[in-house]
C-alpha cells in the first residue's frame, strides 16, 4: 500500500472523495482560490483504493471482559481523559471504577436546557460538569497542536468506532458537533459497563483518604482527570498535599461575527452578496474558521476554539459568576461565527506564591463580569437573567465606546450592553484592543460593529499543573496518583485530553506486569 498526493479544487475533490479511500484531507484557503489537499490511498502499483474496498480502516478494539478481573482502578472524572482511560484500561483487562460527579449526559442535557432558558445554573450539572465532560456539549474539535504526545490516531479510531463519522479519520481540522456527541458518550458509557466497569454519576469525590491505607501508600492507582474548572477539588487536593503549582493561561472575551463576513474574509469571495457557486464551495468545504495570533506588550492575544456556525454558550460552573464558551453542531450551520480572543497571562503577572493565585484570578474575573450584568438587571431591566452575559460591539470597544444597543447575538440567555473596554482589567483589554487592530490588518472588515465581543472567556486553560514525574505520570507528591487530562495541565482540548488519558492508562497496566 502506499499513498498518492492531490491538490485539487472543491469540486474535483468532492468528487474524489466519494470515489477513492481519502487518508488525509485539508483545506487550503490562504490563496485567492480556494485549494483542497488530498491524500489517496493507493495499491502497490500506484492505482487509487476505491473507497469501499474491503479493506479495514483501522483495527477495532479489543475489549476485555473484567467483571471478575485482578486489577481495579478508580478513576475520578468521566470527561475525555477519564472515559479513554477507561476504555485503554478495559483492552488491558483492567477493571476501571468511574465517579463522576455530574450526570449522565441525557439528564444532563436537561440542566442545560434549563441554564440556557436563564432558570438557574446547576452546579453539578451544567457545560463543565457531567457525562463526556466538557467536551461533551462543544464544537468537537478533534485536533491537537502537538504531535509529540503520542498515537493521536488511535483517539480518532476509538472516536470513529463508538460513532463518529469518517472524516474524523482523516479530516486536517475534524469536528464532531454536540448533536452528535452525546449518543458516542452514551455508547463509550455501554461499552465500559457492558465488560464490567462502574461508572457512578453524581457522585462528588470531596476526599482521596477513602483509598488511603493506614501507611500513606494508596491501596489501588488512581486517575485524576477532573478537568479544570472542579476549584473546589484542587482546594480539596491542596488541602490533602497533593503538589499543585501555577501555570500560565489565557483569558479575554467571545468575538462573534456573522458568519457570512467570516467566510467571505476567510475564502476571499467578492464583497457583494454570495453566489450560487460560493455556496456549493461553502457546502463542500463548511463554513470558514480562523486562527490568529498577535503579540502585543510581550504577550501573546490569539483566537481560540473558534466554533464556525455555532453558539455562545454559558460555561460556567459557579453561582455569581459569568463564564462564556462556543460550541456547534455537526453541520456548523448557524448564522454566526465565534470565537475566543484571549490573553496570555504568564504566573508572575500575578502576586504572590498560592499555587492556586491563578484560580483566584480566574474566579475574580467571572465575578466582575456578573457583577456588570447583575446590577443593569436589577436597575433597569428588571430580569432575572441568571446566565445572561455583558457584551459590547467590537469597533465600540476598540473605539472606547459605548454601544447603544447590540446586533443579533447566538447566546441564548442573552446579552446586555455593558462597557468591557472599561471594566476589563487593563492588561487584558488594552492588549485585545489592540490584538483587533492588528487582526483587521489581516483581514480588513475584521473589526466592525456588526462584531459583538461576549464576557469572559477565562476557562480556555487551566491556571494550575499538578505536576507529576515525567516517566511514571505519577505525582510528584503521590505516588500511585496519575493527574492527567486537562486539569492535571498537561492537555488542553478533547484530544490530547483523552490521549493523556490512555497513556496514564498504559503506564498503568505496564505496572501489572
Ligand atoms: C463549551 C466548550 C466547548 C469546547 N469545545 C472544544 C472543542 O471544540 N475542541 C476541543 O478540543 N476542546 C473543546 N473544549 C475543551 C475540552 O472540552 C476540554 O479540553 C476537555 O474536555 C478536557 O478533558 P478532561 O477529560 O481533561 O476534563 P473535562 O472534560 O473537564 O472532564 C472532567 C470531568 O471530571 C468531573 N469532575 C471534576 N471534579 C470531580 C470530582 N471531584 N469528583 C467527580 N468528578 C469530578 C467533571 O464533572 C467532568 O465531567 C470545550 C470546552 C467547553 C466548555
Amino acid at each position: 500500500m502506499d499513498t498518492i498526493q492531490y491538490i485539487l479544487t472543491p469540486r474535483e475533490a468532492f468528487i474524489a472523495e466519494q470515489q477513492w479511500r481519502v487518508v488525509k484531507r485539508s483545506v487550503d484557503a490562504r490563496q485567492r482560490e480556494l485549494r483542497v489537499h488530498l491524500t489517496i490511498l493507493t495499491d502497490d502499483n500506484g492505482k487509487p483504493i476505491a473507497k469501499d474496498a474491503a479493506i479495514p480502516l483501522y483495527a477495532p478494539p479489543v475489549f476485555q471482559d473484567v467483571h471478575k478481573a485482578e486489577r481495579s482502578v478508580v478513576i475520578i472524572g468521566a470527561g475525555p481523559a477519564g472515559l479513554f482511560a477507561a476504555l485503554t484500561l478495559l483492552e488491558h483487562g483492567i477493571k476501571p471504577i468511574i465517579y463522576e460527579r455530574g450526570k449522565e449526559v441525557s439528564e444532563r442535557k436537561k440542566d442545560i436546557a434549563l441554564l440556557n432558558r436563564n432558570e438557574g445554573l446547576n452546579p453539578e450539572s451544567n457545560y463543565c460538569f457531567g457525562e463526556g465532560g466538557a467536551g461533551t456539549f462543544s464544537d468537537g474539535k478533534l485536533f491537537s497542536r502537538s504531535k509529540k504526545r503520542g498515537n493521536m490516531q488511535r483517539v480518532m479510531e476509538l472516536f470513529h468506532y463508538f460513532g463518529a463519522p469518517d472524516t474524523v479519520l482523516y479530516e486536517a481540522h475534524a469536528h464532531i458537533g454536540s448533536d452528535k456527541l452525546p449518543g458516542i458518550i452514551k455508547r463509550m458509557r455501554e461499552c465500559i459497563i457492558a465488560h464490567g466497569g462502574e461508572i457512578h454519576f453524581e457522585t462528588c469525590v470531596r476526599s482521596l483518604k477513602e483509598w488511603k491505607m493506614e501507611n500513606g501508600k494508596w491501596k489501588i492507582p488512581l486517575i485524576l482527570a477532573i478537568g479544570h474548572s472542579a476549584h473546589d477539588t484542587y482546594r480539596m487536593l491542596a488541602a490533602e498535599g497533593v503538589k499543585l503549582e501555577t501555570k500560565g493561561f489565557a483569558m479575554g472575551v467571545r468575538a462573534e461575527h456573522p458568519q457570512v463576513l467570516i467566510n467571505k474574509l476567510m475564502y476571499h469571495l467578492k464583497p457583494s452578496a454570495i453566489s450560487r457557486q460560493d455556496s456549493e464551495l461553502i457546502e463542500y468545504v463548511g463554513n470558514a474558521s480562523y486562527s490568529l495570533v498577535t503579540q502585543v506588550d510581550g504577550r501573546g492575544v490569539y483566537s481560540f476554539c473558534m466554533c464556525p456556525g455555532g453558539h455562545i454558550v454559558p460555561a460556567g460552573s459557579e453561582a455569581g459568576s459569568c463564564v462564556v464558551n462556543g460550541m456547534s453542531a455537526s453541520h456548523r450551520n448557524s448564522p454566526y461565527a465565534n470565537s475566543g480572543m484571549v490573553v496570555q497571562i504568564n504566573p508572575e503577572d500575578i502576586e504572590g506564591n498560592d499555587p492556586l493565585k491563578g484560580l483566584l484570578y480566574q474566579e475574580a474575573l467571572e465575578r466582575l463580569a456578573f457583577q456588570q450584568v447583575s446590577q443593569i438587571k436589577n436597575e433597569k431591566l428588571k430580569i432575572k437573567n441568571y446566565s445572561a452575559a455583558p457584551a459590547q460591539r467590537l469597533r465600540d470597544f476598540v473605539e472606547g465606546k459605548a454601544s447603544k444597543d447590540l446586533p443579533a447575538c447566538s447566546y441564548l440567555p442573552g446579552i446586555i450592553p455593558s462597557r468591557l473596554d472599561q471594566w476589563l482589567p487593563a492588561h487584558i483589554g488594552k492588549r485585545l484592543q489592540q490584538g483587533f487592530r492588528d487582526f483587521d490588518k489581516k483581514y480588513p472588515g475584521f473589526l466592525t460593529n456588526d462584531a459583538v465581543i461576549v464576557g469572559v472567556e477565562s476557562r480556555s486553560s487551566s491556571a494550575v499543573r499538578i505536576p507529576r514525574d515525567p516517566e511514571s505520570l505519577q505525582s510528584v507528591s503521590t505516588p500511585l496518583l496519575y493527574p492527567c487530562g486537562e486539569g492535571a495541565g498537561y492537555a488542553g482540548g478533547i484530544t490530547s485530553s483523552a490521549l493523556d488519558g490512555i497513556n496514564a492508562a498504559l503506564k498503568i497496566a505496564e505496572l501489572a506486569r
